[in-house]
């Protein structure tokens, strides 16, 4: 994971550009890739595609000549998007464009202009600071012009069309943790998922698609492209910021009362004690929103390493979007967890069936061996007569940890034990058997 961030961090992987292509080229020989392609104009939904955007040179200058910032030292040095400019403006117009980071005086800040038409340059708040001139030539050659939107997408494919949905986002120019680290968690993931299916001999129940792709205008696209998909996504996931040292955080979907929700949630306990979850929008929003949104609905969690909640510190981590997010912030263990985080996960989702009673009444547990002795160990003792009173055909898995408030792991040890003495079995779909009463 951390070779491929080397090999694609500093590309201007800017949302329609030659390096943004570049990258996904390369990630596209990892693995098995389709990539989707929608030209500059195309109509998606409410969006249009916007127009390739390459920046071939830029700086900043004293009148004498002496060069201040250069686009070839750091992509950032232009805001993406940047109109064209040519001349020589007053420091008050000059300061008016140059963009600074809000926090970090000696980081140059991510600026984008994606939909509104402006130029800029970016720099650190000390170069602003000793901007002393009455005038500066700023040379910015950009263009526009026709290009093509680009996703790619690694199919797993299941026993069963209704999928699951990873998505992580390829744009940013130069920056690390947002979120090249959310597509090469993602890959290894799939890349695991696929070898797990050579390995066992059976492919996974789900179908799972990983989307690489622009932030939002990709979601879109995509999205609006494929309608036919959207019914058979049952569930997502969006993975971003998971290289940076901080606990991870499971954000919920618009719809916490899913199967997607409750399973995750609860499975998430068994991944990360120092992991803290939180709802809908509350740690941080991307493409999940495009996924929850009206007429799509997919329920879509968030799994990231945000150090607090939005309404604690609206800043998902010190780099953030600035030049200071390179390769050192982020370390391989830590992606590493964050992978294993993740497949946890899906080995949760994978899990998560209806546990139907093939008993009536209470089970005779000293018969079957599985009586817990409420003076030697209380708390299993009730967890065991919580978990099985709920084996009805009705609940899943999920259903019954989120009911109890306990972890996947803990009621899945239980119903694998009922499974194997062969007093439950496992179904997709609900199998009710409670009698029906008139
Ligand atoms: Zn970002």
């Amino acid at each position: 994971m951390m070779e491929l961030i080397h090999a694609l961090w500093f590309l201007k992987r800017d949302i329609l550009s030659v390096d943004y292509d570049r990258a996904l080229d390369r990630l596209s020989r990892e693995l098995p890739m389709s990539v989707h392609a929608y030209p500059t104009g195309e109509l998606c939904w409410t969006w249009r595609v916007p127009e390739k955007w390459t920046c071939h040179e830029a700086y900043l200058e004293t009148l004498d000549g002496r060069r201040l910032l250069d686009y070839a030292d750091h992509p950032l040095h232009v805001i993406s998007y940047s109109l064209p400019f040519d001349g020589v403006v007053g420091r008050d117009e000059l300061l008016r464009h140059l963009h600074v980071h809000p926090r970090l005086p000696d980081a140059i800040p991510f600026v984008f202009k994606y939909y509104e038409r402006d130029w800029g340059l970016c720099a650190t708040q000390q170069l602003r600071d000793s901007l002393t001139e009455d005038a500066y030539r700023v040379v910015i050659r950009s263009t526009f012009e026709a290009g093509i939107l680009k996703v790619g997408e690694v199919l797993i494919p299941g026993q069963s069309p209704e999928c699951f949905v990873m998505v992580a986002h390829l744009c940013h120019p130069a920056m690390v943790n947002d979120d090249l680290t959310g597509v090469v968690v993602g890959l290894e993931a799939a890349r695991r998922l696929l070898q797990h299916a050579v390995d066992s001999g059976a492919p996974p129940y789900y179908t799972y698609r990983l989307l690489i792709l622009p932030e939002t205008i990709g979601s879109v696209a995509y999205l609006s492209h494929n309608e036919p998909l959207i019914p058979s996504m049952r569930a997502g996931l969006f993975l971003e910021m998971l290289g940076n040292d901080s606990p991870h955080t499971l954000q919920g979907s618009f719809q916490p009362g899913s199967q997607a929700d409750k399973c995750l949630r609860a499975a998430f306990a068994d991944q990360d004690p120092q992991g803290y979850t939180a709802p809908y929008r509350r740690i941080i929003d991307n493409d999940e929103r495009q996924f929850n949104a009206p007429g799509v609905r997919v329920p879509m969690l968030s799994l990231s390493r945000v150090e607090a909640p939005k309404a604690i510190n609206p800043v998902p981590y010190r780099e953030y979007h600035s030049s200071h997010d390179r390769p050192e912030i982020v370390t391989q263990e830590r992606l590493e967890a964050s992978c294993q985080v993740l497949l946890g996960l899906l080995q949760a989702w994978e899990r998560n069936q209806y546990v139907v009673n093939r008993f009536k009444g209470e089970i005779f547990c000293s018969g079957y061996g599985i009586w817990v002795d409420y003076r030697v160990n209380p708390e299993g003792h009730r967890r065991l007569f919580e978990i099985m009173e709920r084996c009805d055909g009705e609940r899943t898995v999920a259903d019954i940890a989120d009911e109890l408030g306990i972890s996947f792991q803990a009621v899945w040890e239980v119903v694998a034990l009922l499974e194997e003495k062969e007093l439950v079995y496992f179904s997709r779909k609900p199998v009710p058997t409670t009698p029906v009463r008139a």
